[in-house]
Parts: C-alpha cells; sequence; structure tokens
C-alpha cells in the first residue's frame, strides 16, 4: 500500500491511474468502511482510501477534538485489505487559502441533520468537492448509515464531475446496532441500551401501518422512547428516499433518526 502525504504525490499517481475506486473516510476504521473497501475493490481497478478529519464539518469543536483517531491500527487494516493507496492529506492541502468554500446547502436540503448541524453540509461539501478534484475518481463509496449526507454529495459531485457515487449498504452489529467510529466513544452499558433502542425503531417501522397518522405516531412514539431509554432525540421522522420529503407510508421511505445517548450523538435510519 502505497501512503500519499501531499498532492504532488497524488498527483503523479492519478497520472498514472485510471478507474480508481475512491473510499473518503475519517479514520477509526470499522467493519462498516471495510464493506466499502470491499465494494471498491470488486469494481475498480485501483482503490483509494483517504483518512481526513474535517474540522469544517464539526459543528462543534468538543466533538472535533475527542473524535476518535487510531491511525497506527487504520494503516494495518487497509494494508490487511490490500488497499492500492491511503491518502493522508493535511488541512493546509485540502483548503489552501486560495480555495472558495460552498457558502450555503440548498434551503430544501436544510432538514434532519442539516438542521440541527450548522454548517456541518457545507463542511462535507467543501471537502468531498475538493477530495473529487484532486482524485478524479470513476466511483466513489458511500454509507447508507449516512443516507443524508449520501444524498446531498451525490446530488452535488454528479452534477460537477464525471463520478458515480455509489451507496452501500449499512453495516450492523449482531444485534442490529449501526457500526460507527463514534460508537467506540460508547461504554458497553450505553452500547447495550443504543442495541435495544434500534430493535424499537426497527419495530416502530414496521408497525407504520395505511391510514396511521404518521406524524402523530411518531411524535408519540418519540416521546416514548425518550422516556424509556433518557434519551434526548433530535428527530425521527418518516422521509422519501428519493426526495427527501416527509412521507406518511412506508412505500419508497426510511425512518431517520438521530438522537444524545448521553454526550455522544448518534443516526440512523431504516
Ligand atoms: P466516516 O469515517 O464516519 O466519515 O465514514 C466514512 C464512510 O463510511 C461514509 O460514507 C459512511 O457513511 C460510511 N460508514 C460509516 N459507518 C458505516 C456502516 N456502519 N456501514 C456502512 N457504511 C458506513
Amino acid at each position: 500500500m502505497k501512503v500519499i502525504l501531499n498532492n504532488i504525490q497524488l498527483k503523479k499517481i492519478i497520472k498514472l491511474n485510471q478507474n480508481i475506486g475512491f473510499v473518503p473516510t475519517m479514520g477509526s476504521l470499522h467493519k462498516g468502511h471495510k464493506s466499502l473497501i470491499k465494494e471498491s475493490k470488486k469494481k475498480s481497478k485501483k482503490t483509494l482510501v483517504s483518512i481526513f478529519v474535517n474540522p469544517k464539518q464539526f459543528n462543534d469543536k468538543k466533538d472535533f477534538i475527542n473524535y476518535p483517531r487510531n491511525i497506527n491500527q487504520d494503516k494495518s487494516i487497509l494494508r490487511n485489505l490490500k488497499v492500492d493507496f491511503l491518502y493522508l492529506p493535511s488541512a493546509k492541502e485540502i483548503f489552501p487559502k486560495s480555495s472558495k468554500f460552498i457558502k450555503k446547502i440548498n434551503k430544501k436540503d436544510k432538514i434532519l441533520c442539516a438542521k440541527f448541524r450548522k454548517g456541518h453540509f457545507e463542511g462535507v461539501l467543501n471537502v468531498m468537492d475538493r477530495l473529487t478534484y484532486l482524485i478524479n475518481p470513476t466511483n466513489i463509496y458511500m454509507g447508507e448509515k449516512d443516507y443524508q449526507q449520501f444524498y446531498i454529495v451525490k446530488k452535488y459531485l454528479e452534477k460537477k464531475y464525471k463520478t458515480n457515487v455509489i451507496l452501500c449498504k449499512t453495516i450492523r452489529d449482531k444485534r442490529g446496532f449501526a457500526l460507527s467510529s463514534r460508537n467506540k466513544l460508547l461504554k458497553k452499558s450505553e452500547i447495550i441500551k443504543a442495541q435495544k433502542i434500534t430493535k424499537n425503531l426497527i419495530k416502530i417501522k414496521s408497525n407504520i401501518k395505511k391510514n396511521l397518522n404518521v406524524k402523530n405516531e411518531l411524535e408519540n412514539r418519540k416521546k416514548e422512547l425518550e422516556e424509556k431509554f433518557s434519551i434526548k432525540i433530535q428527530y425521527l421522522e418518516l422521509r422519501n428516499k428519493n426526495s427527501l420529503n416527509l412521507s406518511i407510508k412506508k412505500q419508497n421511505s426510511k425512518l431517520f433518526v438521530a438522537y444524545y445517548l448521553n454526550h455522544v450523538r448518534l443516526i440512523d435510519n431504516f
């Protein structure tokens, strides 16, 4: 595996390699990231993984500081997976002084996480725009776990570049709880709680039936979960997966959730 530390090295490699599959990450890799990499290796000639904890997408400075980092373990995981290239840029390489930033996402997209994390998706789009420009990948692999991120990034990048943004399914633990680097910040008892919450959420989705007042139902279930598990839920919403408009039927829809377990913010969709 070749480790790329700067853009001069990167440019040389990009010139020599076509059909690159790109997996952008913030490191602290787990089986979710691994599945994206495996997908890329199946479909692309070469696979490039980036690890960059993007300061611009953290609306909370503490969250950025506490974000789990484990570069040595990450390198060993990537070597075992036989990844071709690991790109480890610095913030200066990604955001040079001359860069022009995307200031605002569309008003229509200011829902779910965009509503609660001010500037988050602007930060995501800025880093993805820059990485796509530098790497020129044929395909980019992103996880369903962060569906709204996938949705916004795909719309933006496929309009601007000749690249395909490919959705990869969410990898979960044996009790259905979605894997995430942030899970490393949870205690064992909190993981057990999150697994129970997940089970409840799956049931809520499967209980959405015709003629149900979905808005009221979800409002009630939200309060119930908050009391039962002593958590704060930011949103629990059923939305159409193609438009992300609020939905009243299960068909073509996803149930989106974001909640705080103590100080750790978790998101998922079903
Ligand atoms: P992150 O390192 O958290 O920024 O995630 C990098 C990529 O991995 C994103 O496209 C995520 O959606 C994806 N990802 C994170 N967790 C999972 C998971 N449990 N299953 C599948 N993909 C995931």
